[in-house]
């Protein structure tokens, strides 16, 4: 069986953080900014040229560090000074880069993770200290996968070492593909039975409440440091509502999806994100909230063995399912085509991306159920925060 590799990464925050920390957090930006003025002025973008010129130096410099901070100093610096270039040819930089943040690269030579027992054993100048962690119930999914790199970083909520986590799944053939089209307000499901399933998301509402609260603060309060930090904290507020409904969400996909082994998600590329959401005065965000749900109904497929196929999106919404001529409205609700097709305007869009799906995992496409007049085709719809059938 083909199996796909699952990449997580989990936030531990740490529960007394010593203070010696400050100056593994100083001297390491001190490398990285030596690494980086030096990739800058000699012009060196690969990591392996960058310790090749300076790691021995830097070990006579600071011996005693542990080998390994050098190490990860030179693939920060190398992989920010790339970045940079990148930017400066896009005109978005100008100056000489400079690495301010409290960001501390570990490999597995600097830290051991002892999920169990909720400590981290970090390697420092004196010794391996073992720091406690403030478990989360999330972090119980994690047992038995791999551990990978992580980052000790510090912000204004404290200290974290954030873990990536990796684990091998193996993927089942799918048999056929639930189509899902995401929307601003819902989320429509094609099943491979011939139902469909449309999941009231009130995404809308929670977005405008956000913005409406966003809007007050903005008229209200000076410019300063108190309105940045309200204008944050209800951003943040806001990404974990969002964040929340999107795995709600996702399970319930996954879940209706499991039995197929496929699930069909529309190809967002950035041309349609900007055709379909630069008019909103929530454009960024909602660009971010699609890639990010689909990242999560990616992952969580994967979890259980389902495909994810992306396809393409264009006139999804427009196309008749069953002989893909042009569709016409026909009353408020109801889209039909000349060759007697009619549906539901809702279901045609997540129907479409599942005929697509099969047709590109090369499933030869059985024929559509004979065009249906009303009644059939009808999503049955969920209240997210329900989940219970509220018609049908
Ligand atoms: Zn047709």
């Amino acid at each position: 069986m083909p199996s796909e590799t699952i990449k997580l990464t989990a936030k531990f925050k740490l529960k007394n953080p010593p203070e010696g920390l400050d100056d593994l957090f100083s001297v390491y930006r001190e490398i990285v900014n030596f690494l980086i003025t030096h990739a800058y002025e000699s012009n060196i973008t690969s990591f392996k040229r960058l310790k090749k010129e300076k790691y021995e130096e830097l070990r006579k410099e600071y011996p005693e560090l542990p080998s390994h901070y050098h190490y990860t100093a030179c693939q920060m610096a190398s992989s920010i000074y790339k970045n940079y270039r990148k930017r400066k040819r896009r005109g978005k930089a100008n100056g000489k880069p400079v690495f301010k943040k409290d960001t501390i690269m570990l490999d597995d030579h600097l830290f051991k993770l002892y999920l169990e027992k909720g400590i981290i054993k970090l390697s420092t100048p004196s010794e391996r200290i073992p720091l406690e962690f403030h478990p989360a119930e999330y972090h119980e999914k994690f047992k038995g996968w791999k551990v990978g790199q992580a980052w000790l970083v510090r912000t204004l909520k404290g200290v974290f070492i954030n873990v990536v986590f990796s684990k091998e799944v193996e993927m089942k053939e799918p048999e056929a593909f639930v189509g899902v089209d995401l929307n601003e307000n819902n989320v429509t499901l094609s099943l491979p039975n011939g139902e469909f399933v449309q999941i009231i998301t009130h995404e809308r509402e929670i977005r405008t409440g956000y913005f409406v609260k966003r809007r007050r603060i903005q008229k209200k309060i000076r410019a300063g440091k108190r309105r940045k930090a309200l204008l944050e904290k209800y951003g943040e507020r806001e990404r974990n509502r969002l964040t929340d409904l999107y795995h709600k969400l996702a399970n319930k996909i996954v879940e209706l999806a499991e039995k197929y082994g496929g699930i069909a998600l529309e190809d967002l590329t950035e041309i349609r994100d900007s055709i379909r959401y630069s008019a909103e005065v929530n454009g960024r965000l909602h660009r971010w909230s699609f890639r990010k749900l689909q990242s999560i109904i990616e992952y969580k497929a994967k979890l259980k063995g389902v495909r994810v196929v992306f396809v393409n999106p264009a006139h999804t919404s427009s196309l008749c399912p069953v002989c893909g001529g042009k569709l016409s409205p026909n009353g408020r609700r109801v889209l039909k085509c000349e060759c007697g097709f009619e549906a539901d305007r809702d279901v045609v869009g997540s129907w479409n991306i599942r005929l697509r799906a099969l047709k590109m995992w090369g499933v030869s496409v059985p024929p559509e159920s004979p065009p249906m007049k009303t009644g059939g085709g009808k999503p049955t719809r969920y209240e997210i925060n329900t989940l219970h059938t509220i018609n049908g």
